[in-house]
């Protein structure tokens, strides 16, 4: 590997910083520059100077941040040089356009792999291994008791609630985050058991995948329905927080649900006080963060957030240069949403500041 005088990233007050190029990766304060990972808030901030992203990010930014911002977007696998650092690229399979981010300086290459998941799903492109000598990865679900059962599975529960709840005239409810996991829902259930219903904050997004070329079946406003029975068998798509809100008066005696990683834990379940929950995450799991590190072929990798400890700790068992790196990325999709019945957003527990001793009992505690 070669030497570099210092290193092509470091954390600054704004965020992780190239100071030979000049500009920032998913910076938190803003800046002149910015080259964005992917469209979740903690991630694609407002009021940066000039933007570069995937081009499939496209949309669902200029829904997010408004059109009018000053937007680069770069083909997956395409390079641009910004300021002697060549910048490219490369599916991170989380959401629609996301990214990891590969820097190159005098044969020096570093990936900033945002969020990401190994997981197949259809709303995106798949993640694809970046070779580098530093990988720099997130530990969103990073303790050994996250380990995903495959999506269709997850699907299939999702689609036998649904038409049980339909066949007894009820609305079946399911709470999830605006951007990504509502699209991947939609894409993954069996649209033929009865119309779907979905709240403002994620019809907006539907639209931004649709002209990205992803297949949705087809969605509605509930101001859009015009036959109320109807809402009856309904699916509906909606963000945590409109959970006891007079939103959800319009659904005749709904069944509720949630789907989240977070799911995976009982304690997590019993707070959100919803009648299922449905394990389903853009991130990836124990196993497919060790398989996605070890496939970077980089010597050195540092932890941004998540149970960055537990994923330190395990990397140097492993014989890596590891360490962690403060960010102020987090939440499962750092959307900030509050859940059914609670405050605080259970994916904003994901904590870089949690101890070493993070158990799977912590982990259940931790999530409110
Ligand atoms: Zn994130
Ligand atoms: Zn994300």
């Amino acid at each position: 590997m070669a030497a570099a005088s210092r290193p092509l990233l470091e954390r600054r007050p704004e965020g992780l910083y190239c100071e030979a190029g000049d500009f920032f990766v998913d910076p938190w304060r803003p800046v002149a520059r910015a080259v964005i990972t992917h469209a979740h808030a903690d991630h694609a901030r407002p009021g940066h100077g000039a933007y570069l992203a995937a081009a499939p990010a496209e949309g669902v930014l200029r829904a997010r941040l408004g059109a009018g911002i000053a937007l680069q977007a770069l083909g997956y696998g395409e390079a641009v040089e910004v300021n002697g650092v060549r910048v490219s690229l490369f599916p991170a399979g989380h959401v629609l356009g996301s990214a990891q981010v590969r820097l190159e300086h005098r044969g020096e290459v570093w990936v900033v792999s945002g969020d990401y998941k190994v997981e197949p799903d259809p709303t995106c492109a798949p993640f694809e291994p970046v070779r580098c000598h530093t990988f720099v990865t997130e530990s969103t679900f990073g303790l050994p008791i996250y380990r995903w059962a495959p999506a269709r599975e997850t699907f299939a529960g999702i689609d036998a609630w649904w038409r049980a709840n339909a066949a007894a005239g009820r609305a079946s409810v399911l709470f999830c985050y605006a951007f990504g996991k509502a699209q991947r829902i939609l894409a993954g259930v069996d649209a033929s058991i009865g119309p779907i219903v979905c709240h403002g904050a994620v019809e907006p997004l539907n639209r931004a995948y649709r002209a990205a070329g992803v297949a949705l079946p087809p969605t509605s406003l509930v101001s859009e329905v015009a036959d109320r029975r109807s809402l009856a068998g309904a699916l509906v798509l909606a963000p945590p927080s409109a959970g006891g809100s007079t939103w959800m008066r319009r659904f005749p005696d709904p069944s509720d649900a949630f789907a989240s990683g977070w799911m995976a834990v009982r304690g997590a379940r019993r707070r959100r006080a919803v009648d299922r929950g449905f394990v389903l995450s853009d991130h990836a799991d124990w196993p497919g963060l060790h398989a996605a590190i070890g496939a970077s072929g980089a010597e050195r990798v540092f932890v941004t957030h998540g149970y960055v400890p537990v994923m330190v700790r395990w990397l140097e068992s492993q014989g890596l240069d590891a360490q962690s790196f403060e960010t102020e990325f987090g939440g499962e999709e750092g959307d900030g949403d509050a859940g059914p019945g609670g405050a605080a957003p259970a994916e904003a527990g994901g904590s870089a500041a949690r101890g070493p001793d993070a158990t799977a009992a912590g982990a259940d505690e931790a999530a409110p």
